[in-house]
């Protein structure tokens, strides 16, 4: 059953058409992410779900709700966690949860299993009585992550959750999402780190206020038309300079200390070796690689596969 439909919505701020007419649908229980660089359309999308914003066109259903007409009984089943989320940095972690369960009227019987539940993934707990604005920046994600979820949302919409936070707890964030997930609550969740595409069941890739790309991570990889190859061990702007050369090759990104490159078709041996004598790159090595999300993007980006 689809628990979020999203039928070509556009949204323009002044020249900025930050939304192009976007589609998707998310089904329940699903754990869907939104992965694109910044000013991709990844909040206005996300803020249109959660009623905040109203798109231009289009149509957004939340479990059949309609965000121009239900706007309270989203809400009421919604959990959103913004991007930049302003919990209350002079409040202790117990205050900012109590906060926003007499915001979402969490009748106060069911507050003590609520709050064991959350403290028991975020393991906020020993740190209840600490300010959160003395909390480190991936245990603030997790008390905005509680705060968003005190009322037993259906619906997690969660903005850009994992933004500058260190990787181990950017991988504690994501175990916690799948705990979550296997609750049975559907998750929105935007990033602009591609490894986290990953963790997802499905993704869209968005890209200037459209999808490049949608479907399990497998899909979107396994749909790239191309054969990646790393290459390493020589002068690396060099040999990018040479191969924008060769009319095999589709695509070049450097990632730190390797080229990842695509070509229509698989290089023979003699091609490789004629290209490191031809450009004088006698250290040259290549190896092929399966394309990962961000060989993906990049080439997106790029318009190689248009
Ligand atoms: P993302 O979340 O992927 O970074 P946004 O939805 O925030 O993308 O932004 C999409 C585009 O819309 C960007 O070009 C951004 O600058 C522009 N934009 C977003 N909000 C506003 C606003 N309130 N006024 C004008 N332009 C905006």
């Amino acid at each position: 059953m689809h628990h979020l439909i999203v039928d070509n919505v556009a949204k323009t701020y002044g020249e900025t058409r930050a939304l192009k007419g976007v589609s998707l649908a998310v089904e329940k229980g699903e754990l869907f992410g939104l992965i694109g660089p910044d000013g991709a359309g990844k909040t206005t999308l996300l803020r249109s779900i959660c009623t905040l914003l109203v798109p231009d066109s289009g149509s957004i259903t939340v479990a059949g709700l309609d965000i121009s007409r239900d706007v309270p009984a989203i809400r009421a089943i919604l959990g959103y966690m913004p991007q930049r989320f302003s919990l209350y940095q002079d409040l202790s972690v117990a205050q900012n949860l109590r906060f926003f369960a007499d915001l979402f009227q969490v009748p106060k019987h069911e507050r003590p299993e609520r709050l064991a539940r959350l403290y028991h993934f975020s393991r906020l707990e020993p740190f209840k009585s600490r300010l959160a604005g003395n909390l480190s920046g991936g245990m603030k994600q997790k008390l905005a992550l509680s705060c968003a979820l005190i009322h037993t949302p259906e619906i997690l919409v969660l903005d850009e959750p994992t933004f500058g936070v260190d990787p181990v707890s950017r991988q504690e964030f994501w175990e916690i999402l799948h705990q979550i997930r296997a609750g049975g609550t559907t998750i929105v969740v935007s990033t602009a780190y591609m490894d986290e595409a990953d963790q997802c069941d499905r993704i869209a890739l968005f890209f200037e206020g459209e999808i490049a790309a949608m479907g399990s991570p497998a899909a979107v990889k396994g749909a790239f038309p191309y054969r990646v190859y790393r290459l390493s061990g020589t002068a690396l702007q060099d040999l990018k300079t040479f191969l924008e050369g060769q009319p095999e090759v589709r695509g070049i990104q450097l990632f730190g200390d390797a080229l990842h490159v695509s070509f229509s078709e698989k290089p023979s041996p003699e091609t490789w070796r004629e290209w490191a004598r031809r450009g004088g790159f006698p250290g040259l090595r290549w190896e092929e690689i399966s394309p990962s999300i961000e060989d993906v993007f990049l080439a997106h980006m790029a318009g190689e596969t248009a």
